[in-house]
């Protein structure tokens, strides 16, 4: 069992919070992934960045995604690292379902080690971290 539920709250670093980020970082709020999206290409832009690295576009306006994506890799921790973080836990890099060169390193959360796989489904869900900020997750879609 990953008796997550039961755990401590495991130590966070806060991230910084920005004008510029804090739509990643609070749309959680709103169980929303925001990402800044391209209005001239519509490529997706992450980590926040002044210009489009596809077109060199200034329109860049945050979006929500759906929140899907798929395990491209992962591995188990099964080190007692981090206070809080209770191992063995698991640390991923999924890729947006909208667009598979996304990618962001997580935690999957809610599942078993053992049903974890490269390509497994996941869906994001958002650990609040205080200030109104909200760490986006991973646990499998169910
Ligand atoms: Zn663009």
């Amino acid at each position: 069992m990953s008796g997550a539920s039961e755990s401590p709250k495991p130590f966070r670093l806060q991230p910084l919070v920005t004008p510029e980020n804090e739509h990643y970082w609070q749309g959680g709020a709103r169980g929303e992934l925001c990402f800044l999206r391209c209005g001239d290409c519509s490529h997706y832009v992450h980590p926040p960045a002044p210009l489009c690295p596809e077109c060199l576009s200034r329109e860049l306006a945050p979006e929500a995604v759906s929140g899907r994506a798929r395990v491209h890799t992962f591995t188990v921790n099964h080190q007692p690292w981090i206070p809080g973080f209770d191992p063995p836990y698991v640390v991923a890099i999924v890729e947006i379902a909208e667009q598979s060169s996304l990618r962001l390193m997580t935690n999957l959360v809610n599942c078993e080690i053992d049903e974890v796989h490269i390509g497994l489904e996941v869906q994001a869900c958002f650990e609040d971290i205080g200030d109104g900020t909200f760490l986006p997750l991973f646990e499998p879609r169910r």
